[in-house]
């Protein structure tokens, strides 16, 4: 957005420059012209584009845990667990 503004007032001096007819005027014009045409061809972005809409939508499976089978009583464990909550066994 900023960008764009100094854009705009970067053409707003090559009009000033154009339409001038005195010489101070026309200095002037054409430093605002370079000045703001410049800023505007270097100046970052000040916030990053946003992130597509789309990239929090496989999160909940990623985060889904590895999971195992109890050899003893056969319920879903932890895959890091070595002992079954359910039957207190070794899985
Ligand atoms: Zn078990």
């Amino acid at each position: 957005m900023l960008r764009q503004t100094f854009f705009l007032a970067s053409l707003l001096g090559a009009l000033n420059l154009y339409l001038a007819e005195d010489i101070t005027l026309q200095i002037l014009s054409g430093i605002l012209f370079l000045l703001t045409l410049g800023i505007s061809l270097v100046w970052p972005e000040p916030l990053p584009p946003p992130p597509p809409p789309d990239l929090w939508s496989d999160a909940p499976e990623k985060k889904e845990r590895e999971m195992k089978t109890c050899s003893n009583c056969g319920k879903a464990v932890d895959q890091k667990w070595s002992m079954c909550p359910y039957c207190s066994k070794r899985v």
